[in-house]
């Protein structure tokens, strides 16, 4: 079988430009508070909502989406906790045709034939599900790891289609070296199409520093991925990597190109006025711009320090949200970013 493994979110991101950025909209998929139906520690989602936050709601969404083509966005990225919680997912991903779906899968393993059927009626190829490896995971509070492996079964089961699976692995500093089994147990165990490894970021409040991994620790990881890469044939099993994996082993080509935060990616967290818009879903705490009549304005000089930033991270080796989110209180050995205080915090 043919894999089309991330096709349609990496076209995305590569026709992103800096004069038509990509945007993701971040948004809440029930009412306006933080809300998901799993705890993952470390979670982008729910490191965003750490105070009161004026959140975009789903129900905003899809209007949202039209109205980022106007502004000049070359595509819409749709970042929640759990978008099937979302009475209005299906309206949500017809928004932005969509052809994939990001979920921790407890809904699936829950609601089997009918959840299933939904998806493919609304054109779903593709479902990317936060793999729960049993003793690969422990301490991150992951989606149970049997509901993970029931919805990988369901999946399969599903006759009408065959949708392409993929599973996302948090790679951490106790499981970094077992790139191999936690390979095979996705090939073997969930049977899905293929893997994609990103790296734990310590995001508050729950984020756990011990368990990211370091620069060296992330340089093996990308050693066995490219020894793993020779061992499957890309069209049967493919084998992705994060950028929070981050820039080390790439060409000065490919690392120019590897992150887009901030130039040609922005992230739009609410629509109140003055609200601040962030560089990445991952980079919560630093603003390079604000909400101002009704759209994103990015300030240059905003925009400018965290590019700054952002190059020598890269240069360094880091993800730029690897790199800011285990400063913890340190020093930076780069220099400094200009974080501006949050006026009206979403
Ligand atoms: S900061 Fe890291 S996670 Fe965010 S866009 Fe760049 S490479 Fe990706």
């Amino acid at each position: 079988m043919k894999i089309d493994y991330g096709t349609q979110s990496k076209g995305k991101l590569l026709q992103a430009t800096v004069d038509k950025p990509a945007l993701d909209i971040f948004f809440t998929p029930k009412g306006s508070k933080a809300v998901c139906n799993s705890a993952c520690n470390g979670c982008y989602y729910l490191s965003y909502f750490q105070s009161e936050k004026t959140a975009i709601t789903s129900s905003q969404v899809p209007k949202l989406v039209e109205k980022s083509s106007f502004l000049g966005y070359s595509s819409v990225f749709l970042i929640t906790s759990e978008i099937l919680l979302a009475e209005n997912w299906q309206e949500i991903i017809k928004s932005t045709g969509d052809t994939y779906i990001n979920t921790n899968g407890k809904i699936i393993a829950e609601k089997e034939q009918s959840i299933l059927e939904e998806l493919e009626s609304s054109g779903i190829e593709q479902i990317v599900l936060t793999a729960n490896i049993p003793g690969f995971h422990l301490g991150l509070d992951l989606t149970d790891e049997k509901l993970v492996q029931k919805a990988f079964e369901n999946i399969h089961n599903y006759e009408s289609k065959k949708f392409n699976t993929i599973a996302t692995v948090i790679v951490t500093s106790e499981n970094y070296s077992h790139l191999s089994e936690m390979t095979y147990y996705v090939k073997n165990v969930y049977k899905a199409n293929g893997v994609k490894f990103i790296s734990h970021l310590p995001l508050p409040p729950d984020g756990i520093y011990d368990l990211s991994p370091s620069l060296e620790q992330l340089q093996l990881v990308i050693e066995s991925i490219s020894e793993l890469r020779e061992v499957f044939d890309v069209d049967e099993f493919s084998i992705q990597r994060s950028g929070t994996i981050g820039s080390q082993g790439l060409s000065d080509f490919k690392k120019k190109q590897f992150c887009p935060a901030g130039d040609s990616l922005i992230t739009l967290v609410s629509q109140e006025e003055g609200s601040p818009v962030t560089p990445c879903i991952f980079i919560s705490n630093v603003q390079i711009g604000n909400i101002n009549g009704g759209i994103p304005v990015i300030d240059d000089n905003q925009l400018d320090s965290f590019l700054q930033l952002k190059e020598q991270a890269i240069q360094n080796g880091y993800c730029p949200a690897h790199f800011l989110s285990n400063q913890n209180g340190n020093n930076s050995q780069f220099v400094q970013i200009q974080v501006s205080e949050a006026k009206n915090e979403i």
